[in-house]
């Protein structure tokens, strides 16, 4: 149930159609061995739901990040995870919109039939966190060859990616006017990179997301590796984080009404003192609260979309709508799970899998109190903190 009607009836039923083929305990079983979800994710390429962003004179679908993210929506409110492929979708945009002919032509037609993965986005490194400016990661031009040096940590999917995009500082911070300046963008050949160079370490964590660290020892990259121009790196990867802000937005939201779905279905059922437990207003209130919180996220999720696809600066709605709907799913999960009792920690009810999975957006991609200081400083115009 939600209360939010929209135009997108066609994808969510498709995207449904499929997800209705992969169980609850299709997800469970990846998630207790840790394992991909392959099957999963080669079906949505199959489907051509991996393909939304790609134009269609690349072989995609050329729909919007509104499109995208009502897919990604539909994937966690079935059950599952986006987690597992929604790197795809915010990276390939990066390359639509900063690539150069020449890689769009080669990349993205692969990208849409499924053969390369291009799931990963390497930025934080392990010294400077969210202060992203100050990464020392380096990529110093020698000859016709990019020499890359340096670590990064928390980077997804590395794995089951065939490509990765890869932010290096190209000019030192000491000679550039604005620290967000000398930053570049690289789109790096991951089994390339494994084999002169590039070490990936798996960090086991609390979710099955497969993340690793990366340590680079002098990795040469071919010159067509850059992406856009030299030293503006910064800017575009700003494009590709409001897109994943907007998208993960949404998937909070997908898990948001499977958690509401999920415990008023329970609460109707469960009788304990001779009725539903859902008859009692300490149990409806935080529910409905919950409910009440994902469908304003929803709106703000859908404004920040719009303004994307139209080609308008969005950083603050994309901020806000990741801030609402990480909230909001967060509370429906503690919901969810309180009113399940002792059964919300039994694996086969999927709410404790759910319940670590959504957690983890109050902190990745951006942590809320990073969001928090944007619109702060950004939007309210307090002094800066830092
Ligand atoms: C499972 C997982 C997958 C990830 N995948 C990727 C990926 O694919 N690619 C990638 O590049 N990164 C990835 N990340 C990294 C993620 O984006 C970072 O963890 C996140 O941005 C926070 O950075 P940090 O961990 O360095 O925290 P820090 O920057 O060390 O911050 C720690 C805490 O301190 C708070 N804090 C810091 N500074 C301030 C301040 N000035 N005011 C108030 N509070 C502050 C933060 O809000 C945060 O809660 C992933 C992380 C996880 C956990």
């Amino acid at each position: 149930m939600n209360f939010l009607e929209d135009d997108y009836q066609d994808i969510r039923e498709g995207v449904r159609a499929l997800c209705a083929t992969f169980p609850p305990e299709y997800h469970r079983k990846i998630d207790a061995e840790r394992s991909y979800p392959e099957d999963f994710v080669d079906a949505l390429t199959r489907e051509g739901w991996m393909a939304a962003l790609i134009p269609e004179e690349y072989g995609g679908s050329g729909l919007g990040l509104t499109e995208a993210s009502v897919i990604m929506e539909e994937i966690n409110r079935a059950g599952g995870n986006s987690g597992a492929c929604h790197g795809q979708m915010y990276n390939m945009n990066t390359l639509v919109q900063h690539g150069s002919e020449a890689q769009r032509s080669r990349i993205l037609p692969k990208l849409a039939s499924g053969e390369l993965r291009l799931q990963s986005m390497g930025v934080t490194e392990p010294t400077t966190g969210t202060d992203t400016t100050q990464l020392k990661t380096t990529a110093v031009k020698k000859g016709d060859r990019w020499v890359i040096n340096g670590q990064k940590v928390w980077i997804s999917r590395v794995q089951h990616s065939d490509l990765m995009i890869l932010l290096a500082r190209t000019t030192p911070l000491s000679e550039v006017k604005k620290k967000s300046e000398g930053l570049s963008i690289f789109l790096v050949d991951v089994k390339q990179a494994m084999a002169k160079g590039m070490t990936v370490r798996p960090i086991a964590n609390m979710v099955n997301h497969e993340t690793n660290e990366l340590f680079f020892d002098e990795l040469e990259l071919p010159e067509d590796a850059l992406i856009g121009e030299e030293g503006k790196g910064f800017k575009y990867i700003l494009t590709g984080l409001n897109a994943e802000r907007a998208l993960i937005a949404a998937e909070c939201i997908g898990d948001g009404y499977w958690f509401t779905d999920k415990v008023t279905e329970y609460v109707k059922e469960r009788k304990v003192f001779g009725r539903p437990i859902g008859q009692n207003q300490g149990v409806q209130f935080p529910i409905a609260e919950a409910f009440i919180e994902i469908e304003a996220a929803n709106l703000m999720r859908y404004k920040a979309c719009a303004l994307f696809d139209a080609g308008k600066p969005c950083g603050s709605e994309a901020n806000m709508a990741k801030l609402l709907a990480a909230k909001a799913s967060w509370e429906a999960a503690n919901a969810c799970l309180q009113f399940h009792g002792g059964f919300g920690f039994a694996c086969e009810y999927d709410v404790e899998r759910k319940f670590r999975e959504t957690r983890l957006y109050q902190v990745a991609p951006i942590s809320t109190n990073l969001i928090l200081s944007y619109v702060a400083e950004h939007i309210l115009g307090l002094p800066r903190s830092f």
